[in-house]
């Protein structure tokens, strides 16, 4: 199918719950096609598929490899979300389909939720919080002693846009900065360490903020949380593939490192019973880009990069 050919709204296919914003959109001004539930999907596939030529679609939710299969005329996929390991991306490269995502608009929300989970773990606010609504503060108990935050040798695991606006807020904090990413970033002045492992070691906390994907899956593994070591922590606002979460709970739950603050799971929206129990460990419902305003924003670029690619197949801000 050429791409030149105009492009109708019902060869737009929205793939799983997308913003709400988003969804409206496609629904009310294009009358898009909403990729059936598992149920209905290879009669729906089989009927349209080869009519497909743009998926909406989101970082939960992506254009996994066996619809990609089905949509052999897909021309573009648009994804909510910086994240875009939920798409085969290798097969969309391979086919020659761009993406686009939704870059920065999201950074200084995700470092904000980061940063809340860095004090939140070290100084154990959640877990202080217990304390007080199960009254044992008004019956006269002290709370524990917790770990000081600032002034600590940080480690960032992937020094991009979020990981970079991560490190700036720490330096209010007094930090040291450190990181691992595939190649040094010379320009950013913080030291460059040349693996995970020797990124833990160098560093009191470990800030994961690496893009997911094969190669990033399971970085963070038995080796690297026995250098993080008793005294270490562990945050995550990445992806939960980047973390070994088996590995993570076992050192966890045997003191090989001291806390943890995940905003992002293995197998979400399921967290394993083996963190849900730990005091050490602050657990959040992905919520690192939730705010209204960055929402609304990333609804607004996602809706920049499908009307951009309608008018002349360009898109704003491809990955
Ligand atoms: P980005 O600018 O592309 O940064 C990703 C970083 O990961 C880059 O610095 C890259 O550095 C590094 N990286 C990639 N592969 C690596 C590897 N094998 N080893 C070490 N580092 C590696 O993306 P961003 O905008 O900062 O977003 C980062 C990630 O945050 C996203 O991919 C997404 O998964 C996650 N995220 C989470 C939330 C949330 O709600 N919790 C919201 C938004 C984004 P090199 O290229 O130099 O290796």
């Amino acid at each position: 199918m050429s791409n030149k050919i105009p492009i109708a709204g019902d060869q737009i296919l929205r793939v799983g719950p997308v913003n709400p914003a988003v969804a409206h959109v496609l629904d009310d001004e294009f009358n898009a096609r909403v990729l059936p539930l598992a149920e209905q999907r290879q009669k729906f596939l089989n009927e349209v598929g080869d009519q497909i030529r743009i998926a909406v679609c989101s970082g939960k939710i992506g254009v996994d490899s066996e619809l990609m299969q089905a949509l052999p005329n897909l021309e573009a996929i648009i994804n909510f979300g910086v994240g875009y390991d939920a798409t085969d991306v290798a097969q969309a490269q391979e086919r020659g389909i761009p993406m686009s995502n939704t870059p920065d608009v999201l950074t200084d929300c995700v470092a904000d939720t980061a940063l809340g989970l860095y004090l939140n773990t070290l100084r154990r606010l959640s877990d202080a919080e217990r304390f007080v609504r199960a009254g044992s503060w008004a019956a006269g108990e002290n709370f524990k002693l917790t770990t000081r935050a600032s002034g600590r040798k940080v480690g960032i695991l992937g020094l991009g846009r979020i990981g970079q606006a991560i490190a700036s807020r720490l330096l209010g904090f007094g930090c040291e900065i450190h990181y691992h990413s595939r190649a040094p970033k010379n320009s950013s002045g913080f030291a460059y360490h040349a693996s995970a492992v020797e990124l833990a070691e160098a560093t009191d906390v470990l800030i994961v903020a690496a893009a997911g994907g094969p190669e990033t899956a399971g970085l963070v593994d038995a080796e690297v949380l026995k250098a993080v070591g008793p005294d270490g922590f562990i945050i995550n606002i990445a992806r939960g593939s980047v973390i070994d979460e088996p590995a993570l709970i076992k050192a966890l739950q045997r003191g090989v490192i001291a806390g943890a603050g995940l905003d992002v799971f293995a197998h979400e929206p399921h967290i394993p019973a083996g963190l849900l129990e730990l005091d050490n460990v602050v657990l959040l419902p992905h919520l690192g880009s939730g705010t209204v305003e960055t929402r609304a924003d990333m609804a607004s670029l996602t809706l920049a990069n499908l009307r951009s690619y309608l008018a002349d197949r360009t898109l704003v801000t491809p990955i």
